[in-house]
């Protein structure tokens, strides 16, 4: 490869933001002909529900069927592709669900109240929401991993009803996709994917129920429409490409950090892999381990392109400099391939998942290691969180006044209604000042 297709940057370049810049730079807005193809689907499933999503699976999926029988899945069929497996994929799966589970639990948060010297008790409920639907994706590829990692955290959080829905191209099942399905704890699967999936789990056919949260990443169309729908139904984020910055103080072996740069790259030509260090020898031993290592890819091609797009070896003045990069960065994924990590992630401020030391690979978190692998991506890390337990939860405020506290809180309420010239309000508070015997 050559060594120029992959972004060489230092913080000495005196054109160093702009360069950072443009290849931070993502827009991730569809184009008006996508938009507007998303909502001709959209509107055709609302008018025409089960048939609507009949005629665009065999328009997109090249699946031609009768009923929508034919595009459901139950618990028993989920079951029978976990039987099917062969043991190393069945004890890989079980394991990786059994830790994510583990670590999804310490998410549950706990209702609380308290009481006041007056007697009036204030708190937090949290409910779980009643239905949630999951999108797996399936156009190009199958993603059992993304099963697990959005269904756990939802059964964790008390959901009774989880509906998933995976598209199969040319009517082909990835069985690895349904029994992860089965180990996740899903109750039925409906084989439709795209837009009209979306729509449908926002709106409901006859056969699909309407759910209350839309979860699960997608193409430019599935993106689309939960952008659309979202309002109708909750939704968990919009997912740009997949991103790694890894940070290294020479000492990582410098094949390992090639191989985890692939790791995010070989996702597809858009994602983000970007290495930081202090050592400029070390970098160059980095360069040549890419060189060397990217054609022996089984998805060198897509490597090649993603690193020239938009990946980049980042030469820094020292590990401040790097600090300050990370949090401009706000990467989805940041290894802290370094000697004493703790220090570091101290002063980091945002990032999505942070994988600390040398031995941590990215990778492990994206099936095993328990974190969810649904993470915020194009600097959303600023503002947003893993998808967890509380994306599953909703909480409802706790308020019941004693005689003595309805009194007490009735004048300020009184005041402040009045001050809004809302009669009726100050009225209500009114009613209850002075009618409690003490
Ligand atoms: P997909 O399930 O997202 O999309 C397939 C569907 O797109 C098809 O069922 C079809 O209905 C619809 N479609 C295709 N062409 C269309 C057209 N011209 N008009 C209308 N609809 C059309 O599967 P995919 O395409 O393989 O994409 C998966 C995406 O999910 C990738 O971008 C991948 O990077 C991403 N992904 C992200 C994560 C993550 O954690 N961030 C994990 C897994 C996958």
């Amino acid at each position: 490869m050559d060594k120029q297709s992959i972004h060489r940057l230092s913080t000495r370049q005196p054109d160093f933001e702009t360069r950072l810049d443009t290849l931070l730079d993502w827009e991730s807005v569809s184009s008006a002909e996508i938009q507007q193809s998303v909502d001709r689907i959209i509107a055709d499933v609302r008018s025409r529900g089960d048939a609507a999503v009949i005629d665009l699976t065999r328009q997109f999926d090249r699946l031609d069927v009768q009923d929508m029988s034919a595009l459901t899945l139950t618990a028993e069929r989920l079951e029978q592709a976990w039987q099917g497996l062969p043991e190393a994929q069945r004890q890989a799966l079980a394991v990786a669900g059994d830790r994510i589970r583990a670590y999804h639990e310490r998410q549950k948060p706990e209702p609380w109240s308290y009481q006041e010297a007056d007697g009036t008790m204030l708190g937090q409920k949290v409910t779980p929401l009643d239905r949630a639907g999951v999108y797996v994706p399936g156009g190009k590829a199958a993603y059992p991993s993304s099963v697990l990692m959005n269904v756990i955290p939802a059964h964790v959080a008390g959901v009774e009803d989880i509906v998933m829905v995976v598209p199969t191209p040319d009517g082909v099942l990835n069985e690895l996709v349904l029994a992860a399905a089965h180990v996740a704890g899903v109750a039925r699967v409906f084989t439709i994917g795209g837009a009209q999936a979306v729509a449908a789990l926002a709106y409901g056919t006859e056969t699909i129920p309407k759910v209350d949260k839309i979860v699960g990443p997608g193409n430019i169309f599935v993106a689309t429409a939960k952008r659309a729908v979202f309002g109708q139904v909750g939704i968990d984020m919009i997912a740009g490409p997949s991103e790694i910055l890894v940070v290294s103080d020479g000492g990582t072996d410098p094949d390992w950090l090639a191989m985890d740069l692939f790791s995010q790259a070989e996702h597809d030509e858009d994602a983000q892999a970007i290495l930081i260090s202090w050592d400029a020898e070390h970098l160059e031993a980095v360069a040549e381990s890419i060189e060397r290592l990217l054609p022996t890819l089984e998805r060198a091609e897509i490597v090649r392109e993603s690193l020239s797009r938009r990946g980049a070896l980042i030469l820094v003045e020292d590990e401040a400099q790097a600090l300050s990069l990370i949090n401009r960065i706000a990467p989805e994924h940041l290894e802290l391939s370094v000697e004493e990590p703790q220090r570091l992630v101290e002063h980091v401020r945002h990032a999505g998942a942070i994988f600390m030391g040398r031995y941590t690979a990215e990778a492990l978190g994206d099936y095993c290691a328990g974190p969810n692998h649904v993470l915020p991506t194009s600097g959303t890390a600023r503002f947003s969180s893993p998808l967890g337990v509380y994306d599953f939860q909703k909480r409802s405020s706790l308020i019941q006044c004693s005689p003595q506290g309805a009194s007490t809180l009735g004048q300020t309420a009184s005041v402040l209604a009045r001050g809004e010239s809302l009669t009726a309000h100050a009225r209500s508070a009114e009613n209850r000042i002075g009618s409690h015997k003490d």
